[in-house]
């Protein structure tokens, strides 16, 4: 599998036109207000931040347990629990589940979980018809695309794009652009689907161990839809979302909706305990990498995300080049964390991708070290020599000249004298130096700072 070309993709949103770019930003710093403002009004908001890092840092170190606890108390109340090792191994079980049931058309929430296993295009290529019925997911599906934000995911999308989208997909007028007459055309075009489904399909934000239940968050209440209208339902669940209590439940209830969109909590929070009378209810416990990742001792807390979002909706990288850029199921910072884990190669540009300003890590309801596991991807990267040659020299060579003071200060005047001699053709020449293809190199003083500055520092003397 090739790496995956950030730069290039990055460029593919931004070139498109200003407002895609204007928007998106425009769009992402609106939550992370929001954000700010829900959680200055928590006073104890720090110490719910401190207790939910706590709470996850013990269910990951004491995980077994758990897993065993939950999958006991869930079998104790009708449900069929199911363990998957990969995403192979997931589908398999959900097409086994689907096709004895001989399951023609499902609906499904939105469920990273299920993105992360490529679970549609393996089920629609064995028969079953698979329709999303998060918004924002149904047009991403509608645009063959994956989401580009976990809460969000067609965020990188105008309501002019989705108004084309559904003039040529459902029939709607392209010139209607308003957000609550397409909601409506789609959600006309989609109900009667739902009604007719044979399964649903959901995720679970959180799994309880004492008790066997699991609860889903939404906005639209089309997870409750999913699990509620066809005699059958499968919950994908990766082990990492396993608490201890339900007494741990509401510390994360009461972040997750404000980190994600500034709000006090999704609309729909919905507890799932067992069966309705004449269904069934599936399942399937996901590992997927998440063991192997919580033995790597710099990054297993990434685990402890709860795909609130805010660390995209704060990046100024991510808010500028859009969940796309990434090429992977997750994006924005905590994607750069993640996805190397499952394939460093692939993913090896992504740690790059970043400022490194450390906003994610501000803002994470859950204290991820985000910037500092993007420091140390880096690191990783640069070891396993899975970074262009160039790039590696570069680097080499920024090393040894920043280690040595003599050194420094006389590339730094050979290079002040080039940018103040040279031709802009040369010094900003955009063939050789991409960073120059969106920015102009600003007119650069006669005199160095450590020049002022020494001269400066004499005469104050
Ligand atoms: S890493 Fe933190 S801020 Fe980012 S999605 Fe996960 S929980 Fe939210």
């Amino acid at each position: 599998m090739g790496k995956v070309n950030v730069e290039k993709n990055a460029a593919k949103f931004i070139n498109q036109d200003d407002i895609h770019v204007t928007e998106h930003d425009k769009n992402l710093w609106n939550a992370r207000t929001k954000r700010d403002i829900a959680a200055s009004n928590i006073p104890e908001w720090e110490q719910l931040r401190d207790l939910a890092s706590a709470i996850k840092e013990h269910s990951l170190t004491h995980l077994d347990h758990y897993i065993e606890q939950f999958a006991t108390n869930a079998e104790k109340r009708g449900i069929k629990v199911h363990f998957a090792k990969d995403a192979a191994e997931h589908n398999a079980i959900a097409y086994e589940i689907l096709s004895s049931h001989n399951v023609k058309s499902l609906i499904k929430s939105k469920s990273m979980l299920q993105e992360e296993c490529e679970m549609t295009p393996y089920l629609e290529q064995r028969g079953i018809s698979v329709l999303e019925t998060d918004l924002g997911e149904r047009i991403q599906q509608l645009s063959d695309q994956m989401p580009s934000h976990i809460v969000m995911p067609a965020i990188h999308q105008t309501k002019e794009d989705v108004a084309k989208l559904f003039a040529e997909k459902i029939g709607t007028d392209p010139n209607n652009t308003d957000a609550a007459s397409l909601n409506e055309a789609m959600r006309n075009n989609a109900r009667p689907k739902f009604l007719a489904a044979d399964a649903g399909m959901t995720g679970g934000n959180f799994a309880i161990a004492e008790t066997g239940t699991f609860v889903v968050c939404t906005n639209e209440g089309n997870a409750d839809l999913t699990a509620s209208l066809p005699p059958l339902h499968i919950a994908s669940i990766g082990i990492e979302k396993i608490l201890p209590k339900v007494e741990d439940l509401g510390v994360f209830i009461r972040l997750l909706s404000r980190s994600a969109l500034g709000t006090p909590a999704t609309q729909y929070t919905s507890h799932f305990s067992g069966p309705r009378e004449g269904s069934e209810m599936h399942i399937i416990l996901t590992d997927n990498g998440r063991s192997a990742r919580l033995a790597l001792d710099k990054f297993w807390t990434s685990l402890k995300c709860i795909r609130c979002g805010a660390c995209m909706n704060t990046c100024p990288v991510y808010r500028r080049s859009s969940g796309l850029a990434y090429g992977a199921t997750y994006s924005g910072p905590i994607g750069i964390i993640i996805d190397p884990t499952f394939d460093a190669s692939k993913y090896s540009e992504l740690p790059f991708h970043s400022s490194l300003c450390g906003s994610c890590s501000e803002v994470c309801p859950v204290h991820i070290n985000i910037a500092e596991q993007i420091m140390d991807w880096r690191k990783e990267m640069m070891k396993n020599k899975e970074v262009d040659f160039s790039r590696r020299m570069a680097f080499k060579a920024a090393g040894i000249m920043l280690g040595n003071p003599k050194l420094f200060r006389a590339v730094e005047k050979v290079a002040y004298n080039a940018i103040n001699i040279l031709p802009k053709s040369i010094t900003e020449n955009k063939t050789l130096d991409p960073w120059a293809i969106h920015r102009d190199l600003p007119d650069v003083k006669k005199e160095t700072f450590r020049q002022w500055y020494i001269k400066n520092k004499k005469n104050e003397q």
